[in-house]
């Protein structure tokens, strides 16, 4: 089968499963948003699906690495939506700021003050995600679900020239059980301070299922639609 073929084919499967998953749960299809994944995937393979498919928006993890892939010959047209999803630092954050509609891994204040200052320079809002640690590995950026109420309010206070749209976390290694009650406690912060308007991003290839059973609004994938 043509490469070409083979990705957009993934891509509604995984679509195809989505819905099967939201009818199975009552939730609404046209709801859920799907942030494919790009960072380990080609330009050749990002164009494949591009090409034949219209897609909510994409997830890179690097700035270079972005840049390289979406100003080439091959992407430099496609008008797709940009989410980062990578850690970002703050020496980065205006050229994030510049070439991303969303940042889906605020994780600090002191990220927050720099892309505010940033975002007042460059005349936009920042559209931030903030995301929560649900691990206790040191390697994992993120928020504890403890520290998330009096962030939120400084931010609110403090950044006026960021808008916080939801929450992004990564699941815990563990058992399906462990995954779902880490996603629960997610989706209970997300109640308390964002309306469905706003992103509950949970779940990649691997747990998607669960994230959607738990309230996920936006999963991001992308081994299931470029291996
Ligand atoms: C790489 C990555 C994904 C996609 O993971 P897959 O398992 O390939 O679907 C999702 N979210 C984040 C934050 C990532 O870094």
């Amino acid at each position: 089968m043509q490469e070409e073929t083979k990705i957009a084919l993934a891509y509604d499967k995984v679509l195809a499963k989505v819905k099967e998953i939201c009818l199975k749960n009552k939730r609404d299809f046209s709801k859920v948003n799907i942030l494919v994944v790009t960072k380990y995937a080609t330009k050749e393979q990002i164009w494949q699906l591009l090409s034949k498919r219209e897609v909510f928006a994409i997830g890179q993890s690097q700035l270079k690495d972005t840049l390289e892939k979406f100003s080439s010959p091959e992407l430099k047209d496609f008008k797709v939506k940009k989410f980062f999803i990578g850690h970002l630092q703050t020496n980065k954050a205006a050229k994030v700021l510049e070439n991303f509609d969303l940042i889906c891994s605020l994780d600090s204040l002191h990220l927050a003050e720099v892309l505010n200052k940033q975002a007042q320079k460059q005349n936009k809002t920042a559209l931030c995600l903030l995301q929560l640690k649900l691990t206790n590995r040191q390697t994992q950026g993120g928020l504890n679900i403890e520290e998330v109420p009096a962030f939120i309010k400084q931010v609110k206070t403090l950044y006026p020239g960021i808008k916080l749209k939801g929450l992004m976390a990564i699941a815990p290694q563990g058992s399906n059980e462990e995954i779902r009650s880490a996603f629960k406690k997610a989706k209970n912060i997300f109640d308390c301070y964002f309306t469905k308007e706003d992103y509950l991003s949970l779940g990649m290839s691997s747990d998607f299922e669960i994230a959607l059973e738990e309230g996920s609004n936006l999963i991001r994938i992308g081994s299931a639609v470029f291996d």
